[in-house]
């Protein structure tokens, strides 16, 4: 139950995609907005492929302040936004817009989310040999924020050709040599062997297939550090192997909170309430 005042000068923001039932965003948001005092809302709303450029001709004609952009759009709103954040035009994906008094601009703190999410656990990837895993929407944002950041690349992937092209990708965008390999077991062990961070940027391991893992557990070591950006469950099958291995383990959730945190910056001109963010979603989870 809504136990608030809505008044006039309330700013809306939100988050469109198809199905949305699952977001995290709302509770995130709302909960931040009321800790900082801000007269905002955040609500989900379901956006099918067909509809989103109405949905967008909206945000202006209804003066929404942001949203996030979710599956299947973040590609899709590309051409109905007016301006694009340079990284989010290389990574060729946006998760956030904000609305500048009819001026839509678009974002991807996905990534700036990742790479939040590692130097707040004290992991800097320059000059770190980094194993991605997936070359799908996320693994792009990951991918590019860490060879921005000076991380040399592997990217390991099911379908090889895929792997490939986001290893070109990068190169172009970037002038950093990527290594692309197709997912197999000899692959991903001469690649584990000279790697100092992992990441799965798949839905491997994801809920309701928990037992799911693509990382034998014996390829992991007590130097390595290793992220999972799926978030649902919080600690997946391989963090739980990774922190029996010794290694260190960054959680999705972990990423979720910050590009939750840097879309709220955006949206408010304020610096997020993190803890209180992380503490919302976790409720949830
Ligand atoms: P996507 O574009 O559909 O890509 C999925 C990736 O997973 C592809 O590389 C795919 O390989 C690989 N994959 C799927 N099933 C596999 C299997 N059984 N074996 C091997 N590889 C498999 O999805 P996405 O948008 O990148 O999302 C990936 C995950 O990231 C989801 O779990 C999502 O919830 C999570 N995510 C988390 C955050 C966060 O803030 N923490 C943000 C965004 C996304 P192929 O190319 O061979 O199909």
């Amino acid at each position: 139950m809504l136990n608030r005042v809505i008044s006039g000068k309330i700013k809306i923001c939100g988050i469109i995609g198809d199905p949305i039932e699952h977001t995290m965003s709302p509770v995130m948001h709302n909960a931040a907005f009321a800790r900082m005092g801000l007269d905002y809302l955040f609500v989900p709303f379901r956006v099918r492929k067909e509809g989103l450029r109405q949905a967008i001709d909206g945000v202006r004609g209804l003066n929404i302040r942001g949203l996030g952009v979710t599956i299947p759009h973040k590609v899709a709103v590309i051409p109905l936004l007016d301006e694009l954040d340079p990284l989010a035009e290389k990574i060729g994906a946006v998760n956030i817009i904000v609305n500048d008094d009819g001026v839509l601009k678009g974002y991807n703190t996905d990534a700036g989310g990742f790479l939040q999410a590692l130097l707040s656990r004290g992991v800097e990837p320059e000059g770190k040999n980094v194993v991605v895993l997936g070359a799908g929407g996320a693994s792009r944002a990951v991918s590019f924020i860490l060879a921005e950041r000076g991380a040399n690349l592997v990217v390991v992937n099911r379908t090889g050709d895929k792997a490939k092209e986001l290893a070109d990708r990068i190169l172009a965008s970037f002038h950093r040599e990527t290594q692309a390999l197709k997912l197999d077991g000899e692959n991903l062990a001469g690649a584990l062997s000279q790697a100092d961070i992992l990441v799965n940027a798949t839905s491997v391991g994801m809920s309701p297939n928990i037992d799911g893992t693509l990382l034998p557990a014996k390829l992991l070591k007590p130097d390595l550090v290793v992220c999972d950006i799926v978030y649902n469950p919080i600690r997946t099958r391989l963090l739980r192997e990774a922190e029996e291995a010794g290694a260190k383990a960054v959680s999705g959730l972990d990423m979720l909170v910050w590009q939750g945190a840097l879309a709220f910056e955006l949206w408010t001109g304020l610096k997020a309430p993190v803890a209180l963010m992380r503490e919302e979603v976790v409720k949830v989870l």
